[in-house]
């Protein structure tokens, strides 16, 4: 049997690998769960898979989930370092779902114990890519790409040469606001950028996609997970979704990785990696979708990529930077304290601040300073919104 773990199992990827598990239930034993506040489904989805812990990530919830678990034999927990000594128990596969940095530490705890890590919480390479990186070589640990650009590189590159890449095409959908005009953005309500076109995902990832901050973190995670030089890698926008990545190599030929924007391909690709195993994912009918189209982002509407060029420049801690202040952005957004396009101002001003005055660029990238600098910038993006209100 193989021991599994979700680390954010009550969210949008946790649900969809649950989905997966659910289906061979004799194949995997579940160790750990892990949710935030939504108990009734931790609760649930413990009890269904007979999960050996049950962990929130909320001290305040505690008592909540224990009593939804009276009687269940499963072991409770609560916090951040309940997540961390979840992570640490051994697992052969450990999904990383939980959204944001949070992600990080448990994350690393599980590659620590050597179990193979499904990582879908890009922040914590964004923040912090060569400590997972190093933490995975050092403990004989593996990390499989689980966002679908990721895994679509990662399956375009099976039997080839890295050394023989000479560029890769991540897709965008172009998200919620693509075809408006451009001074409707200012404008744009939390509930309008919360729908997204073509993927069913969590609220925060689906306005990163309106922004496109969500292909602004997957610049720098491809680079972090996949050592591309940053003139290497290129965004395409593609509405119809389809084509999820291109790799293309030094002899012209281009590798694209086509299929459904379903989730579920890339975490079940993840779940029964070295093999393929059938996944209940709908067959692409190409000649139903008829036509994939291809378009250069305008960075106009899209700023975020452009910082993304500015963090993959500067390297350091300026992802950490990056990521905590578009949380913090994120954040001010959805509460309705700035708008949408003051998310690009906000994140912008965040990195010209901190790395002039904090030499926070060149520090050595180690758990400590990382989290230092996500505090820094945290601050820095409240001090702003402040400023503005
Ligand atoms: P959701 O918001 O749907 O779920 C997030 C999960 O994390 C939930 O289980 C939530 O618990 C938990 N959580 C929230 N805050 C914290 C915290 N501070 N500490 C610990 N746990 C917390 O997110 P998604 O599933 O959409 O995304 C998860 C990750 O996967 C993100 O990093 C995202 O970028 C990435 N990803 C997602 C894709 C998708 O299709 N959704 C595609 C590619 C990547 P609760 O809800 O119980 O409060
Ligand atoms: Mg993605």
């Amino acid at each position: 049997m193989k021991r599994v773990s979700i680390f954010g199992a009550t969210g949008s990827i946790g649900q969809n690998t649950i989905d997966l598990l659910r289906r061979q239930p004799e194949e995997f034993d579940v160790v750990a769960l892990s949710g935030g506040h939504n108990i009734g489904q931790l609760a649930k989805d413990a009890i269904e898979l007979q999960a050996n812990i049950a962990v929130t990530a909320h001290d305040d919830r505690l008592d909540d989930l224990r009593r939804a678990l009276a009687g269940s034999g499963i072991e409770v927990a609560a916090g951040q370092a309940a997540l961390k000594e979840a992570a640490a128990h051994p697992a052969h596969w450990v999904m990383s779902a939980i959204v944001g940095i949070a992600g990080l530490p448990p994350g690393l705890a599980a590659l620590e114990q050597g179990a193979t890590l499904a990582l879908a919480n890009k922040e914590s390479l964004v923040a912090a890519g060569p400590v997972l990186m190093d933490s995975a070589r050092r403990n004989g640990a593996r990390i499989l790409p689980v966002d679908s650009e990721h895994s679509a590189i990662f399956q375009a590159l099976a039997g080839e040469d890295i050394s023989a890449v000479n560029r890769v095409i991540i897709t965008a959908s172009g998200g919620a606001f693509r075809d408006w005009p451009l001074n409707d953005l200012a404008g744009a309500t939390v509930a309008q950028a919360s729908a997204h076109p073509n993927w069913d995902m969590g609220q925060r990832i689906t306005i990163d996609s309106a922004s496109m901050f969500n292909k602004a973190l997957e610049m720098i995670e491809a680079r972090e997970f996949f050592d591309f030089q940053p003139d290497q890698i290129e965004v395409l926008v593609h509405p119809e979704s389809l084509v999820h990545a291109l790799v293309g190599f030094c002899d012209g030929a281009l590798m694209a990785h086509v299929g459904p924007p379903d989730m579920r391909h890339a975490i079940g690709f993840a779940l029964n990696w070295p093999q393929r195993r059938s996944l209940p994912v709908d067959q692409l009918d190409l000649a139903a979708a008829g036509q994939l189209t291809f378009r250069e982002p305008d960075i106009a509407r899209y700023p975020a990529l452009r910082l993304a060029r500015n963090v993959m420049a500067q390297r350091g801690l300026s992802g950490a930077v990056f990521n905590a202040a578009k949380e913090r952005a994120l954040d001010h957004f959805i509460a309705g304290r700035i708008g949408f396009t003051g998310m690009n101002s906000v994140v912008e001003e965040v990195l010209t601040r901190l790395s002039s005055e904090n030499g926070l660029i060149d520090a050595e990238i180690t758990l400590d300073s990382v989290g230092k600098a996500d505090h820094l910038a945290r601050q820095c993006a409240d001090q702003l919104v402040l400023e503005q209100a």
